[in-house]
């Protein structure tokens, strides 16, 4: 039985309100502006406090389950971010204040873009994207003004069939033809393919680094070499910087333009669609296309500086999700370099235990060291019928969030799984028994996994219908 919606709890006359007689005279709204039925529900206080209680209890968050969702790097959210991110001087002030008024606003801004700047590798920062997929925008933007000023026409986007799922998408949507370049055995970029496919006209390769697959890449000075040697430009997504934080640093490896996802790495609150911010870092040549306003630091203080002839212009309003930047500088603050390197190494070395613990129950396409994620697959329990969809769905009646499925699309029934750097070794160990546990009910007693979950007040919708009719209104006595 699925929970009553808040209409069905409705009961006629009865209120959340007591409001005390009218002492001034009683003025009514104009007659055409008087809505007739306004099926608004009506109930208690006490009611619609329980109801709304109940209703995120069925949630699952970082907060209250494991949740170990593949490329997604659903980590602990430090609460002192959102303690500072509050504070009037940040959440109190407006966009459109002359600078010499926030002038603490724009220095952390600054500093938010030089820190950047130096765990990336690269000589200017943008703070202005507000997801990973918009730097991605921002970035191949970029690309096409620089291009666009050389007279060249490059129509050609390369992208590893182990990327992240934006990048073609990003790419298409500008109107590039994307080109796949094909994994080699060991899961990374097939440097023959990739010969065969470059050429003047490619623009940029966009390589996801680590990939989907949870890999590093192992060739990535040579597929850089290459792409320069034909003039094209290589983006690098760093959404997952994660594994790599402190250690390694995209600029170095001879990228161009590298985009982070503040709401991943550097713990900010995401999923549901919430905001986020992804920020883009490039090396000098590409810098005078950066979006504006960037936030500089001049004789008279900071400021935002909209002087960039050549700018793509504004990807966003005003320069950014502010209160964002404010968590994401504080996070970096709080752990600095050593802490932001200790991330990097407890993250894969809490990828790599599950890994391994995994390994006799779960076929591993690629086994080989992984860093912040790895990919395992159901093929073995499909044999039983039972499919990736149904473990992810069983994990919900042990308390954990699935990871991600069916994704990347290079490995059959794939479960891609990110512990993140946050999680103990005990809720390491109890996944490990979880998923244990089902691989053994997946070979006894399949069905169990196959009608999972059993626990949830809906069990399975139909994902298809879902997405493609969504039906999101109630309608009383349907
Ligand atoms: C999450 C992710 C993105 C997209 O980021 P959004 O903020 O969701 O737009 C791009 N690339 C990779 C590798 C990611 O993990």
């Amino acid at each position: 039985m699925p929970p009553k919606i808040i209409f069905e709890k409705s009961v006629k006359g009865r209120r959340g309100y007591r409001l005390p007689p009218l002492d001034v005279p009683p003025e009514s709204l104009p007659a055409g502006m008087v809505r007739e039925t306004l099926d608004l529900p009506e109930l208690s206080e006490l009611d619609v406090v329980r109801h709304f209680t109940q209703l995120s209890q069925q949630n699952f968050s970082i907060d209250t389950h494991f949740y170990p969702l593949g490329s997604c790097t659903m980590k602990y959210n430090p609460k002192v971010n959102d303690e500072i991110s509050g504070f009037s001087g940040f959440a109190g002030i407006h966009p459109f204040q002359p600078a010499e008024q926030v002038q603490g606003a724009l220095e952390l801004m600054f500093s938010l873009q030089e820190i950047l700047s130096e765990i990336t590798g690269m000589d200017a920062v943008s703070l202005e994207p507000a997801a990973g997929a918009h730097g991605e925008l921002t970035g191949l933007l970029m690309i096409r003004a620089y291009f666009r000023d050389k007279k060249e026409d490059r129509r050609i986007i390369l992208v590893p069939d182990s990327s992240h799922g934006t990048n073609p998408a990003t790419a298409s949507m500008l109107g590039y033809d994307v080109v796949q370049i094909r994994s080699d055995a060991r899961g990374g970029v097939d440097l023959e393919h990739l010969d065969k496919l470059l050429s003047e006209n490619v623009a940029a390769l966009m390589l996801t680094n680590p990939s989907t697959l949870g890999l590093f890449e192992e060739n990535i000075l040579e597929i850089s070499k290459r792409v320069h040697q034909k003039g094209g430009v290589l983006y690098y997504d760093g959404a997952n910087l994660n594994a790599i934080l402190g250690i390694a640093r995209p600029g170095d490896f001879g990228f161009d333009i590298v985009h982070l996802n503040l709401h991943k790495t550097f713990s900010i609150p995401h999923g549901g669609g919430g905001p986020g911010a992804g920020p883009i870092g490039v090396k000098k040549y590409l810098e005078p296309y950066l979006p504006i306003p960037i936030a500089a630091k001049g004789t008279e203080g900071y400021f935002l500086n909209e002087n960039y002839p050549k700018s793509i212009g504004r990807v966003k309003a005003y320069y950014g999700n502010f209160l964002h930047l404010v968590r994401g500088l504080v996070y970096i603050l709080a752990q600095g370099p050593e802490g932001l390197k200790r991330i990097a190494e407890l993250s894969v070395l809490n990828a790599n235990y599950l890994m391994k613990a995994l390994k006799p129950y779960y076929d591993l396409p690629y086994d080989r060291l992984c860093k912040h994620e790895f990919v395992i697959s159901a093929n073995r329990q499909k044999k039983n019928g039972v499919r990736a969809l149904d473990i992810a769905k069983r994990l919900l009646d042990y308390g954990i969030h699935p990871p991600t499925v069916y994704f990347p699309l290079i490995v059959e029934e794939a479960l891609m799984i990110e512990p993140t750097e946050t999680e103990s070794k005990e809720t390491l160990d109890h996944f490990i028994d979880v998923m244990k546990k089902i691989a053994e009910e997946a070979e006894k007693t399949p069905e169990l996994v196959l009608e999972a979950p059993h626990s949830t007040p809906v069990a399975r919708v139909d994902d298809v219908q879902a997405a493609r009719k969504p039906n999101l209104c109630f309608n009383i006595g349907n």
